[in-house]
C-alpha cells in the first residue's frame, strides 16, 4: 500500500492499462472498492453547465443522453473563471458487505461543491461543501474536500457539481482510509520540509535586514512571507489551521497574498538586478503598472468581485515571472553579473511551474513530484537567491576591508599612514594611562633627504623611503606600531616600553639606517636619520602632547648635528 504512494507512475500505467481494457469492452470504466487509486481523472465523465443551472435529475438525464465527455488524464483541469462542471463516475463493490471509502478532491479553494451518491436510482448520500462554508462545518476535518461513505455491494453512481471562480483543478482521489491517511502523512512531511526551508530562509534574511538595513532584504522577506501565506492559502493549511472560522479571510487571502507576492517579488528583483540605476525609465513604468494593479485590486475587494481579483492576481503573477526573467537578461547584458543568479533561480521556478502546468493539463504523467514541481522549484529559487544575497554581503565586506586598507595605509611603503597611526594609537594611549603603563613614541626624520632627491632623482628617493620602512619594521617588535608620518618622517609607537628601552630601539634603527647601503640603479646611496623619543608622563595629558614632545626632541637631534637620537627628559 505504501509503495503505491511512492510510485505513482506505476499506478498511472496500471490505471491506463485498466482503462484500456475497459474501454475496449465498451463500458464506462468503474472504480473498485477493493482497489486504491491515485488521481482518478480518467474514470470521470464531465459536463460543462452553460447558462442554465442543472439539478441532479437534469444532470442524470444529460448523462443518459450521452452529453458527458470522458476526461483523458488523471487530473481534471478546466481553467480559471470557468463555468460550473458536473462530474460523474461509478464505484463498484464486488464484495458482499458494504465498504467504507474516502473520496478526496485535492483542492482547497472550490467555492461550491455538491456531491450525490446514487444507488439503484435513489440518492443515498448528499453533501454540500465548498469554502463558502466555514471550515468548522465540515463533516471530515481535512484541508481538502473529503467525503466518507460506505459503498454497498454493486455499483453506485457518484455525481459531483462544482463551481468556483478560482482555477478549477480537480485531482480526485479514491481509496480506503489507510491509503488516504498515508498520503496525508507523506504530504504533511513534505510540506513540513518545504515550510521549514522557507521559514529558515525568511528568518535568515530578516536578520540580515535588521543588521544591514538594506531594503532589498526587506522585500525578500516580504516575498518569502507572501509565498508562505500563498501556500498556506492554496494548500488549505490556512483554512484548516489558522482562519477556520473566517469565510472572508478564506476568500481574500488567496488573491491578496498572490498580489503581494508578485509585487514584493518585482521590487526585490528590481533592487537585486539594479533596474533603477540601469533602466530608470523601465523602473518608473513598472512602478506605475504595480500601482494601477493595486488600485484595481482594491476596487475589486471593495466591489466584492472575487473572481476578477483572482484572475487579475494570477495574471499579474504570471506577468511577474516572465517580466523579471526579461529584466534579469537585460541587466546581465548591461554587465551586472549578479543577474545570473536571478536568471538561474527564475529558470528553476519557470521550469518547475511549467512541469506542474503540464501535469495539470495532462501532458506530463501525474505524480506527486510533477504535480508539486512548482513548490519544489520555488524553494530551490529561494535557496539560490539567499546564497546570492549572502555572497553579495561577503563581497561588500571584502570591498569594505579593501577600502579601509587603502584609506589606512601608505601607498609607497605599505606602512600605516598618519590617520591609521592616530586611530590605532589612541586606544593604546588610553589603556596605558588607565593602567599606568609606560608608552613611548619615536619620531624619525631622514637627514638632508632633499639632497638625495636632488642628486639621485625622485625615484631613487622613493626607493630609499621603502628601504627605511623595511629597516624600521625589521627592528621593532610585535605589538609596536610603525607608520609613515608624512614626507620623509616616520613614527613608531611602543606600548609597555620604558624610555630607556625605546631609546635603545631608536639607536638600533639609527645604526641600521647608517649601515645600510641602498642600491638604486647604478648608484649606491647612504643616508642617516635623526630620531626623537618621548614617553608618557604627567606633562603629556593628551596624546598630542606626546607627539609634540617627540617632535621637540627630533628638532634637538637635528640641532645636535643630525644622525643622533634625542630622548625627552621625564
Ligand atoms: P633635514 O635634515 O633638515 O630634515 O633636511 P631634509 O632635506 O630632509 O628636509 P626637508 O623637509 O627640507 O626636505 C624633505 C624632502 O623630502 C623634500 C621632499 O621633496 C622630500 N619628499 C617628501 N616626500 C617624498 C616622497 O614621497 N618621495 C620622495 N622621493 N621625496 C619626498
Ligand atoms: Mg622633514
Ligand atoms: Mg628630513
Amino acid at each position: 500500500m505504501k509503495n503505491r504512494i511512492f510510485s505513482p507512475r506505476v499506478l498511472v500505467i496500471l490505471i491506463f492499462l485498466f482503462i484500456h481494457t475497459n474501454t475496449q469492452a465498451g463500458a464506462a470504466p468503474t472504480i473498485y472498492t477493493d482497489k486504491n487509486y491515485d488521481a482518478i481523472g480518467e474514470f470521470i465523465f464531465y459536463l460543462t453547465e452553460n447558462e442554465q443551472t442543472l439539478n441532479l435529475k437534469q444532470a442524470q438525464a444529460a448523462y443518459r443522453s450521452g452529453h458527458f465527455t470522458q476526461w483523458k488524464n488523471p487530473v481534471l483541469g478546466f481553467g480559471i473563471g470557468t463555468s460550473p462542471r458536473w462530474l460523474r463516475f461509478t464505484v463498484t463493490n464486488n464484495g458482499s458487505d458494504s465498504e467504507q471509502r474516502r473520496l478526496i478532491i485535492e483542492n482547497s479553494w472550490l467555492d461550491q461543491l455538491d456531491i450525490f451518491i446514487i444507488k439503484d436510482g435513489r440518492t443515498v448520500f448528499h453533501e454540500t461543501a465548498g469554502d463558502k462554508l466555514q471550515f468548522t462545518a465540515r463533516t471530515v476535518n481535512h484541508r481538502f474536500f473529503a467525503f466518507d461513505h460506505r459503498y454497498p455491494p454493486g455499483t453506485s453512481e457518484v455525481y459531483l457539481r462544482t463551481a468556483t471562480p478560482d482555477p478549477m483543478i480537480l485531482p480526485v482521489f479514491f481509496g480506503d482510509l489507510e491509503t488516504s491517511s498515508g498520503r496525508d502523512i507523506f504530504n504533511g512531511y513534505s510540506y513540513g520540509t518545504l515550510y521549514g526551508t522557507i521559514v529558515a530562509l525568511l528568518l535568515y534574511n530578516l536578520l540580515l535586514f535588521l543588521s544591514i538595513k538594506q531594503t532589498r532584504y526587506f522585500y525578500y522577506v516580504i516575498y518569502l512571507l507572501m509565498f508562505l501565506l500563498m501556500s498556506f492559502s492554496y494548500t488549505g493549511h490556512g483554512y484548516s489551521l489558522l482562519w477556520s472560522n473566517s469565510v472572508f479571510a478564506q476568500k481574500w487571502i488567496n488573491p491578496f497574498s498572490i498580489s503581494l507576492f508578485a509585487t514584493s517579488g518585482i521590487l526585490f528583483a528590481f533592487s537585486f538586478l539594479k533596474i533603477r540605476q540601469l533602466f530608470p525609465g523601465l523602473y518608473k513604468k513598472t512602478l506605475i503598472l504595480c500601482a494601477l494593479f493595486w488600485f484595481m485590486q482594491l476596487a475589486f475587494i471593495l466591489l466584492d468581485k472575487q473572481a476578477a481579483s483572482v484572475i487579475v492576481a494570477i495574471g499579474f503573477v504570471s506577468f511577474f515571472s516572465i517580466f523579471t526573467f526579461y529584466a534579469a537578461i537585460i541587466s546581465l547584458k548591461r554587465g551586472h553579473h549578479d543577474a545570473i543568479y536571478y536568471l538561474i533561480a527564475t529558470i528553476a521556478t519557470l521550469f518547475g511551474t511549467a512541469i506542474t502546468a503540464l501535469t495539470v493539463w495532462g501532458i506530463m504523467p501525474y505524480s506527486i513530484l510533477t504535480y508539486r514541481a512548482a513548490e519544489i522549484a520555488i524553494s530551490v529559487d529561494a535557496l539560490i537567491l539567499s546564497l546570492a544575497l549572502a555572497e553579495q554581503i561577503r563581497r561588500a565586506q571584502k570591498d569594505k576591508a579593501q577600502a579601509m586598507q587603502l584609506a589606512y595605509s601608505d601607498m609607497l611603503t605599505g606602512l600605516n599612514n598618519r590617520r591609521a597611526f592616530i586611530d590605532i594609537s589612541t586606544p593604546i594611549w588610553h589603556n596605558a594611562i588607565r593602567h599606568n603603563q609606560p608608552l613611548c613614541i619615536i619620531l624619525l626624520d631622514l637627514d638632508k633627504f632633499k639632497v638625495i632627491n636632488d642628486t639621485f632623482g625622485h625615484a631613487a628617493g622613493d626607493e630609499v623611503l621603502k628601504e627605511i620602512a623595511l629597516i624600521i619594521n625589521n627592528i621593532i617588535r610585535d605589538g609596536d606600531i610603525s607608520a609613515r608620518w608624512g614626507g620623509e618622517e616616520f613614527a613608531i609607537l611602543l606600548p609597555q616600553t620604558s624610555s630607556e628601552q625605546a631609546t635603545q630601539i631608536a639607536e638600533r634603527i639609527r645604526t641600521g639606517i647608517t649601515e645600510k647601503q641602498i642600491v638604486s640603479g647604478t648608484s649606491t646611496i647612504s643616508i642617516t636619520a635623526s630620531l626623537g623619543v618621548a614617553m608618557i608622563n604627567k606633562n603629556t595629558p593628551a596624546i598630542d602632547d606626546l607627539f609634540k614632545a617627540a617632535d621637540k626632541c627630533l628638532y634637538l637631534a637635528k640641532q645636535n648635528g643630525r644622525n643622533n637620537v634625542c630622548s625627552a627628559p621625564l
